[in-house]
């Protein structure tokens, strides 16, 4: 048995995706610059691609551009808005706390540079509100990058509201919606969002490729020189077959959104439902207001580490939390973030599902993670001070 519930890290392509690539690779192999038959073949296929994206979005297909994946798009569009608002006088820039690396990252960068970042604090729950947003906004405030989805636990942020604030007081919105594109309806316009990036790995398409939209009239600042393309805002030459299975991969999940949604979300709950039979454990994030496929537990007195892999030698992949910080001893800055204390947040437990995840996994799931947390708990010391009351539980 091998049960794949690591899909917040990655998915697996789907068929159409990879079918949509193929003849990218082998016929229409063209640069899109060029500007033989070859090439414009490869061009038309490029401009399609890019019009069908921005139909699953909302907006207009020159608004798209085209990245390595998500985390270019956040670090081209946070860099671009800094660069803007710099010319203005304005270097003010408004986060949260548990926000993706890649944006995190790219404002400690632009904090060196003498940027002012305000990160606000995530509520237990796993959320921020539209109100600690107007309420940090400055005069001096040139953007405002708040994530769509949290990829460790899953909470939906109130986009809209925030997007409605920002519009209001006249600031940027960006929003880091790598999580959320596929899985979640998206209209750019209807949710007042200035900017969004996306990551097509995290929806059935290929690893490498990403977009970035950009609502018309913002100057994006140039983060790799040499050609023209991309309307002279990314150069390199495209990458023509992820596009197109980016693309297809988009157009079909959002086809296919709701009864996804409907479906992965039962067995989403069924899963949180069987997991809190567990003594002593604590779902992070809301309920309720979390992506259909995320599931992220606490267990107290185990360490997340040693879980993981003995699921995996029972054939379940998961994660403790980002991909990108496992491996690492600290515990995951998003579950401080929603006030977890360190002995708990050592011990956290990240299964995300798919459309291809069945009622049988998530129930041989159930099992797997009881039994391997009875285990562990069985030769932790620290178990065994909490429960000879030595310690005193966090969790109930
Ligand atoms: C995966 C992820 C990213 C990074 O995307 P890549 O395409 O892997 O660079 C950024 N933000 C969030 C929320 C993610 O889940």
């Amino acid at each position: 048995m091998q049960i794949y519930a690591d899909n917040a890290a990655t998915t697996k392509m789907s068929r159409t995706a990879v079918e949509a690539m193929l003849p990218y690779m082998e016929e229409i192999y063209g640069n899109p610059s060029s500007l033989h038959s070859v090439g414009q073949k490869a061009n038309e296929a490029l401009a399609d691609a890019r019009k069908r994206m921005a139909a699953c979005l909302g907006c207009e297909a020159r608004e798209i551009i085209f990245t390595s994946g998500g985390s270019e798009a956040d670090n081209h569009a946070i860099t671009s808005a800094a660069r803007l608002g710099e010319k203005q006088g304005k270097k003010h820039i408004i986060s949260t706390a548990f926000e993706h690396h890649a944006v995190l990252h790219t404002l400690k960068r632009l904090e060196k540079e003498g940027f002012e970042i305000t990160l606000l604090d995530v509520h237990e729950d796993g959320l921020v509100t539209a109100k600690q947003v107007s309420d940090a906004i400055r005069p001096d405030t040139c953007l405002v990058t708040v994530m769509y989805a949290n990829n460790e636990i899953g909470t939906i942020q109130p986009i809209e509201e925030i997007g409605a604030v920002c519009r209001e007081k006249g600031v940027l919105f960006h929003t880091d919606a790598v999580q959320a594109a596929g899985h979640l309806h998206i209209d750019v316009q209807a949710q007042n969002i200035d900017m969004l990036s996306l990551s097509a790995h995290k929806f059935h398409g290929p690893k490498g490729i990403g977009a970035l939209y950009a609502k018309r009239g913002i100057r994006l600042t140039n983060l790799i020189e040499g050609g023209a393309q991309e309307q002279g805002r990314r150069a390199g030459t495209e990458n023509i077959p992820a596009i197109m299975g980016m693309a297809a991969a988009l157009e079909e999940a959002c086809a296919h959104i709701d009864e996804n949604a409907a479906r992965v979300s039962a067995l989403r709950d069924r899963l949180i439902a069987g997991l809190s039979e567990i003594p002593h454990g604590v779902l992070n994030g809301d309920a309720v207001r979390r992506l259909p496929g995320n599931v992220n537990f606490c267990f107290e007195g185990i360490e997340g580490e040693s879980l993981l892999l003995l699921l995996d030698d029972k054939g379940v992949c998961a994660s403790s939390g980002s991909a990108c910080t496992s491996g690492s001893l600290d515990p995951s800055h998003v579950l401080l973030a929603i006030g977890r204390p360190h002995e708990i947040a050592h011990g956290s437990l990240r299964l995300t599902l798919s459309e291809e995840t069945t009622a049988e996994e998530v129930d041989y799931m159930i099992r797997a993670v009881s039994d391997v947390v009875e285990y562990l708990r069985s030769m932790s010391p620290v178990w065994r001070d909490l429960t000879d009351g030595r310690r005193s539980f966090v969790t109930k």
